[in-house]
């Protein structure tokens, strides 16, 4: 594995925890631990925000083509350093080396896309309808953000904050998840290696996320909040940002329908159902996690998806020819096991997997289980891990009703060869994303985010900065 620092990024330096606490990061391939990280307490955290707060000003007013050209250069070492940062990932998060190349390509975009965007930040000049006075509009970046991301997307989850930050001048102090923050130790240091100025970007590990981030949103001093994270965790901090009214940004779970219509093509939408399924182990935001399949085509779609699934190969992500590797630890294996049981209790037919292998590291085999039934536990759980829970409907209507039937909205995903109907559903489903006849919507071109409990906000897409900036009116009276 490469050399990772492994201490707090503190205004440009590389420093240990206050009191010389450490956390250990594990393999999920195999248990073991890969090494040990800082592990920040409240003091840490607290000198991160002094250090983010003293330069933005400085940052703020640094030119947009110099702040562009940042993001430009770390695209550049990111994608020259794509298999040892794969290697990196696949080491603290299990996914396979391919899907973690994957990851270090899509990361990198949002550096690409954010250096494009940063120098087309716009204002406006109008005359007001009285045509007395004249309205001035400016943006100005929010000021010093905290930027809190999950384990699953250990680069792009910080890329995808890291670059609009950046691009619209706001400082950052960034708490990546404790089992996966070597990637953003590293990114930090490609950063500098960019040019990025000392305290702009830093980073604090940690273990105690609760104790260290609560007093950081109740102190007045961060001004922007963007969380990646459960929807239970997002809600707690969306109370802890009310008190001092920090803007948030939330990207939280999801509970994604997969819609198979009886007009769609069933080998696009078995290949669909491998991708929405099966990216990132099934540990994804995006990741199906109810299977609508019309009634006339459910039984085949079913076959077809469990021969597709059982072909796969599980095993250490670095190992060659893996298509799956370990969940993220035990607990995460554990709720999946929990999950299948229940379904298999309530009437559900197992067609492929289901059963826990034995052995070192948190593996769980691609499972398909068919004639779910609807009060199944997995119905109103993100199931994070490879299970496929397959349901039927007779029509339109009726698989609208269920698939809305949640307090999420992330994403949805519909299979039909019919343009009338794929316009109407993808209307009326409530979702903030809608895969049309594709597993794979996520692109940092476009607006990413949830409606209902899935979020507040969007990453990614023109829109991604304005999470970043504010909008100041100034009054010009006409003389
Ligand atoms: P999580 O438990 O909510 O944790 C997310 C982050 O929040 C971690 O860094 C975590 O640190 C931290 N955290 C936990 N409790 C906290 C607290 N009291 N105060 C401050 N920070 C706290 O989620 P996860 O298990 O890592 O990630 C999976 C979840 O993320 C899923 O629900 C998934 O859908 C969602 N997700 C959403 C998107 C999206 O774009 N919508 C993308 C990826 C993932 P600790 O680990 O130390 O608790």
């Amino acid at each position: 594995m490469i050399d990772v620092p492994k201490q707090l990024f503190i205004g440009g330096t590389w420093v240990d925890a206050a009191d010389g606490a450490t956390m250990p990061v594990d393999n999920p391939a195999t248990g073991e631990v890969v090494c040990h990280v800082a592990d920040a307490g409240t003091k840490d955290a607290q000198l991160a925000v002094d250090a983010a707060v003293r330069v933005q000003e400085e940052w703020a007013a640094t030119a947009p083509r110099a702040r562009s050209e940042i993001l430009r250069r770390a695209y550049d070492i990111i994608v020259s350093r794509t298999d040892e940062l794969a290697l990196l990932m696949t080491t603290e998060m299990g996914k396979p080396l391919a899907e973690a190349r994957g990851e270090v390509a899509y990361a990198a975009e949002f550096f690409r896309w954010f250096s494009e965007e940063a120098v087309r930040i716009e204002g406006g000049f109008g005359t007001l309808p009285d045509g007395r006075n004249r309205m001035l509009l400016m943006r100005r970046p929010v000021g010093p953000c905290l930027l809190i991301t999950p384990w699953n997307f250990p680069l792009a989850m910080g890329t995808r904050k890291i670059g609009p930050a950046i691009a619209a001048g706001c400082t950052m102090v960034l708490k990546p998840a404790p089992q996966t923050p070597l990637s953003s130790l590293v990114l930090a240091e490609i950063l500098r290696e960019a040019g990025l100025p000392d305290g702009v970007l830093n980073v604090v590990t940690t273990s105690r996320p609760g104790e260290v981030v609560e007093p950081l949103l109740r102190g007045g001093r961060i001004r922007k909040l963007s969380f990646t994270g459960s929807t239970q965790v997002g809600k707690l901090l969306l109370e802890q940002s009310a008190e001092q009214v920090v803007r948030t940004s939330m990207e939280l779970g999801g509970n994604a329908p997969f819609i198979v219509f009886d007009d769609a093509d069933l080998e696009k939408a078995v290949d669909g159902a491998m991708v929405a399924k099966m990216r990132n182990m099934g540990e994804a935001c995006t990741a199906a996690n109810r299977f609508f399949v019309h009634r006339d085509v459910a039984e085949e779609f079913a076959v077809r998806l469990a021969a597709r699934m059982s072909a796969l190969n599980v095993g250490p992500g670095t190992e060659p020819g893996v298509d799956v590797g370990p969940l993220i630890d035990q607990n995460g294996r554990r709720k999946v096991e929990r999950l299948v049981e229940d379904a298999v209790q309530r009437g559900a037919r197992v067609l492929a997997g289901g059963r826990t292998p034995t052995g070192p590291g948190s593996f769980y085999p691609p499972t398909v289980l068919s004639r779910v039934s609807p009060d199944s536990d997995l119905m109103g759980t993100e199931i994070f891990g490879p299970v496929a829970a397959i349901l039927t409907f007779d029509d339109e209507d009726e698989v609208l009703r269920r698939a809305n039937d949640t307090e999420w909205g992330l994403v949805g995903y519909v299979f039909t060869e019919s343009l009338d109907r794929a316009l109407r559903v993808s209307e009326r489903l409530e979702a903030g994303m809608v895969g049309l006849n594709t597993g794979l919507v996520s692109n940092p071109a476009a607006p990413f985010g949830g409606v209902k409990q899935s979020g507040l906000g969007r990453e990614g897409g023109r829109v991604g900065i304005d999470e970043f900036l504010d909008y100041k009116y100034v009054a010009v009276p006409v003389t």
